[in-house]
């Protein structure tokens, strides 16, 4: 049982659907950390880098304001807006993540800054500026890199996310292909099986002649057939003489192979197309023969009794011989002489009982 489900076509369907639901987790789950990936560069580009740049622009704007109205007003100006505003400012940019090297420098500023408001003299804050634009600067240079960065990243992405896409439709088509291979399989194997059960269906299991159900339907149609091909057509009937007293001298068993041999026999001889050998019941066989006629007929029924006579199957029970022999009853269908099936099978059944009364081993026609 367990071998079988192996083999079978929904363990490999079962593993197919496994493989396919994987590879589309793991596909969602790359292409989730994927996006993030992006979304975290897209908030560096514009909280990471464009923010700074805001609040520094803001602190160089205000040290703007302060420097040209000292210089109107002659050193005689109220700068407590300006420096509240600057320094709110600054303290936010000094106050986000540094690199060590970016903390020396800002460190450096905010003490010129703080030191800046103690002078408060003109030249101090333009130095501040000076430092503040410089800053600026590296500031703008490291958002260039990384938007550099963000694109190389972005078109791997994209490569990246083609060949997932490639692979999981190569993957699919396999699949289906697969898939597609298995039915058809399944298909011819069912065709197999149909023709299999159709022959089995009219297959008499012991002897492998046709059987009886098959017989009545090719019998039924004898004069039609014959009618429609202008043929003579020929039913025999053939019954194992003193076969009770066979079984009874030497049992079923040996009943049963001198059965499967009459009808081997029967079955090798009457090989040619249009010719059918049934097994009617018990010890009882039929030969249907299309197309045949009197004289070749005479001729077969002489040779099947020999025949089976030169089978030399020990019957001492016999009243007749001290081997296996059959009897024969055969009628002729004339074309379009409208006999009825039921009719030709009484005329042959009848000249079997003939061939019995005459002393067996015999044909009857
Ligand atoms: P007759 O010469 O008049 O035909 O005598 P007979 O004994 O052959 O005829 P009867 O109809 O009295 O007996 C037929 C016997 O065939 C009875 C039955 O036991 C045997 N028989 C029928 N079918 C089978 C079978 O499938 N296997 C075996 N071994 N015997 C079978
Ligand atoms: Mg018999
Ligand atoms: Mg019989």
């Amino acid at each position: 049982m367990k071998s079988k489900f192996f083999k079978s076509i929904s363990f490999k369907l079962t593993i197919l659907v496994t493989i396919i639901i994987v590879t589309l987790i793991s596909a969602s789950f790359l292409f989730n950390s994927q996006i993030d990936k992006l979304k975290k560069q897209i908030d560096n580009i514009y909280f990471g880098n464009f923010v700074p740049l805001i609040t520094l622009d803001l602190v160089l704007k205000n040290y703007q304001t302060i420097i040209q109205c000292k210089k109107i007003t002659n050193n005689k100006c109220d700068i407590t807006a300006e420096r509240t505003v600057i320094l709110k400012n600054w303290n936010s940019y000094n106050n986000s993540y540094k690199t060590q090297k970016e903390r020396k420098i800002v460190d450096d500023v905010n003490k010129s800054i703080i030191n800046s408001f103690k002078i408060d003299k003109i030249d101090i804050y333009e130095l501040v500026m000076k430092q503040i634009n410089f800053l600026k600067d590296y500031e703008v240079d490291v958002a260039y890199k990384q938007r550099r960065a963000f694109l190389t990243d972005y078109s791997d992405m994209k490569k990246y996310l083609l060949y997932n896409i490639i692979a999981i439709i190569i993957v699919s088509f396999a699949i289906i292909i697969f898939i597609i291979y298995q039915i058809i399989k399944k298909d011819n194997q069912l065709t197999i099986l149909t023709r299999k059960y159709k022959i089995e269906s009219i297959t008499d299991s012991m002897t492998n002649l046709y059987n009886r159900k098959y017989f009545d339907n090719i019998f039924d149609n004898l004069p039609f057939i014959s009618n429609a091909n202008n043929w003579k057509s020929a039913f025999v009937m053939v019954d194992i003489d003193f076969f009770k007293q066979y079984n009874d001298t030497y049992g079923h068993d040996l009943g049963d192979e001198t059965l499967k041999a009459v009808a081997n026999t029967l079955k090798e001889y009457f090989n040619k197309e249009y010719e059918y050998v049934f097994r009617l019941g018990g010890e009882e066989f039929g030969v249907v023969l299309f197309d045949t006629d009197e004289d070749i007929l005479i001729e077969c029924l002489d040779d099947i009794n020999k025949k089976i006579i030169q089978l030399n199957i020990e019957h001492k029970a016999s009243k007749i011989l001290n081997v296996v022999s059959i009897s024969i009853g055969a009628v002729i269908y004339e074309p379009y002489s409208y006999v009825s099936a039921n009719k030709l099978y009484k005329i042959a059944d009848e000249n079997l009982y003939k061939s019995k009364q005459n002393g067996r081993n015999q044909f009857t026609l």
